[in-house]
């Protein structure tokens, strides 16, 4: 079978980003300042976020947000990711499914999360900022963000869930190596983190106790911005390149999609190659969109869609999505970027409207679809991605018994590679 890989020139790539807010048929639920239960007004997160990616949260008008010559410039390092016909999948699961996959692992750090990352570095500097803060589950997030900012001359200052920190130093050299500094959280440098550590000294941490420390660092002080990494509306945005990019790849392909697949942490990666296929899906019901989360930490599935924090000492806005509560700290499974309590409010919103399916996957089916996929692919998948390999695994099984001849597609967000402990107990296929 010929192995088709598509690709794009550089005049062919996208030169916006996607606003769905603009297009949506409802309104998506404001944040809300905590202490008021207003909704925030733009002035209230200016003390966290540079003006121009307030303006960009806030959008609501514009379908299209072009995006600067500079970060064309940075994306075409990377950028176009190729969308892959996965024959070798489709041959080893002996279905009548044809299966792609769009390959987020080639950026810099081996994820999609740079494609935000240069974003919101970029537009920090051009607003005057010069340093800043953020949190890290697994390590993927600080390294994107390091790898920018020392592209656009931001120090960058990333707050580690413990547990990761401890066990994953490669990614810390990472950062090191892109000139970041990287520091366990809860920190001893923060009120916040103090506070947890007084409580229980060995606390492994959570995203969202990363984030307090992040927040609490960046409110200090004038020069610092805080990043996000996901769950934001600016930062899905961004990511949005990823199925812009897709949309075009698969008209040159001359291939309609059936099933989309991405896994969600906070949603970044999922929102991004999804977004641009929400109308269609609205407006003629054609395609299904699965959402692969763990079932460790089974936010869209069994989480309450309500107002909640999205961080543990409750300094962010409240944010209307579904939430396993802000004092959730999941299990330290292996895909550490997934291990958050809350997702984003516009992914949220999808699920809770019926246009977005959750699929949530046990550690072990989620360990052997990614050995499965390196051996049929030659790409180990991180263990985030291998949600969404398992679920496409699971549709392709299904098309088997059924002999539907659907065109699944799925998104790569990442590769194995600084993450290859998780595959250390793996017996042979
Ligand atoms: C961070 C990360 C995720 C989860 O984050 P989202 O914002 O939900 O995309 C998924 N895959 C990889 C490879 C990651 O690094």
């Amino acid at each position: 079978m010929k192995r088709e890989k598509i690709t794009l020139s550089f005049e062919e790539m996208p030169k916006s980003w996607y606003n769905i807010k603009a297009e949506l048929p409802f309104k998506i639920d404001p944040m809300l300042n905590p202490g008021t239960g207003e909704p925030i007004k733009p002035e209230e997160l200016a003390m966290l976020f540079p003006p121009s990616l307030v303006e960009q949260e806030f959008n609501c008008e514009d379908r299209l947000i072009p995006i600067p010559e500079e970060l064309i410039k940075e994306y075409y390092v990377y950028r176009p990711s190729p969308l892959v016909h996965a024959t070798g999948l489709e041959e080893y699961l002996d279905t009548p499914a044809k299966i792609y996959f769009k390959n987020e692992s080639v950026s810099p750090t081996g994820s999609h999360k740079v494609n935000t990352a240069l974003a919101q570095a970029y537009f920090n500097k051009q607003d005057g900022f010069s340093k800043l803060t953020t949190e890290t589950g697994a390590g993927q997030w600080g390294s994107a963000l390091s790898y920018a900012g020392t592209k656009f001359g931001l120090d960058v200052e990333v707050y580690m869930v413990r547990v990761s920190y401890d066990t994953k130093p490669g990614r810390r050299h990472m950062i090191h190596l892109y000139n970041g500094r990287v520091y366990p959280s809860p920190s001893e440098r923060t009120e916040g983190g103090r506070a947890i550590l007084k409580d229980d000294p060995d606390c492994n941490g959570s995203l969202g106790m990363a984030i307090t420390d992040a927040v609490e660092m960046a409110v200090k002080s004038d020069d610092t911005n805080y990043s996000l990494g996901s769950v934001l509306d600016h930062v899905l945005m961004h990511q949005t390149i990823i199925g812009e990019e897709l949309k075009l790849q698969l008209e040159k392909a001359n291939v309609k999609p059936d099933v989309l697949i991405a896994c969600v942490g906070g949603g970044s990666n999922f929102g991004g190659f999804v977004f641009p296929f929400v109308m269609d899906a609205i407006n003629n019901k054609d395609i299904e969109i699965i959402a692969s989360e763990p079932q460790a930490c089974p936010t869209l599935l069994e989480g309450k869609y309500e107002y909640d924090f999205g961080d543990t000492g409750k300094l962010t806005p409240k944010m209307k999505m579904y939430t396993l509560g802000y004092g959730f700290v999941p299990p330290p499974i292996h895909a550490g970027g997934l291990r958050y309590h809350g997702a984003s409010p516009i992914v949220s919103r999808l699920v809770n409207e019926g246009i977005v399916r959750p699929d949530d996957l046990p550690q072990t089916e989620i360990l052997k679809a990614a050995q499965i996929f390196s051996l049929t692919e030659g790409i180990i998948p991180a263990p985030e991605s291998s949600h969404a390999v398992a679920s496409t695994i699971r549709e392709a099984k299904r098309c088997k018994e059924t002999g539907e001849v659907k065109t699944i597609v799925f998104n790569l967000s990442g590769h194995g590679f600084m993450d290859l402990s998780a595959y250390d107990h793996i017996g042979k296929l």
